[in-house]
């Protein structure tokens, strides 16, 4: 098997695959951006990949059509969440420059990574060691200025382990954190309102 029958099992698939859509839309996809590779190389595995403005998606050629048609959406739905989840990443740490530059100009520590993290019982967390920083995924509907709090706040720990005076005196370079901090505050007051209440034992 070459690459030349590879490609004639594409053109040919791709064409079946455009009249199948044509009746019935496979979900959540519109047609024309996804182009599906039978390979009779491929065994068992399926693979996904970015191809310019479509998604690749490479199937095992002896693929049943409803295997296809329910394996096809899912590859596309991981791709497009691993999309989301690295430009979430370059924005997150695009925040953190902004804020250091504009604000504390003398920080020349910058953070390796930045991701979204499920925490209940913290904002955020820094560890300077590895330069990274994690902010709870609570935070992703926030407003701008909450959010801009936090990375400020975790940004800093990036030089500073605690929250001591040299610490105090950067925090309070960023314009809006009491109407920042009142809403975290806000939020966590909420979430202990909605807490079912401790029964006695
Ligand atoms: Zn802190």
């Amino acid at each position: 098997m070459n690459k030349s029958d590879d490609l004639a099992v594409h053109i040919r698939v791709e064409s079946a695959l455009i009249e199948e859509q044509n009746q019935d839309e496979l979900p959540g996809i519109t047609e024309g951006e996804i182009i599906v590779i039978r390979s009779a190389r491929r065994k068992r595995n399926i693979a996904a990949y970015r191809q310019g403005g479509r998604i690749v998606v490479s199937i095992p050629a002896r693929l049943s059509k409803s295997d296809e048609r329910s394996v096809v959406p899912e590859m596309v739905a991981k791709i497009r969440a691993q999309e989301a989840r690295s430009s979430d990443q370059s924005v997150l740490a695009g925040r953190i420059e902004d804020l250091l530059a504009n604000l504390a100009p003398e920080m020349t520590e910058r953070p390796i990574s930045v991701n979204w993290r499920k925490m209940q019982e913290r904002w955020g967390s820094c560890t300077s060691v590895d330069g990274t920083v994690r902010i709870s995924d609570r935070l992703q509907r926030a407003p701008k200025h909450v959010l801009d709090f936090v990375l400020f706040h975790e940004a800093i720990h990036l030089r500073y382990g605690d929250h001591g005076r040299q610490f105090q005196a950067l925090l309070a370079r960023f314009p809006e954190r009491e109407r920042a901090q009142a809403y975290l505050d806000g939020y966590e007051a909420a979430e202990d309102a909605l807490l079912p209440p401790n029964l006695p034992n």
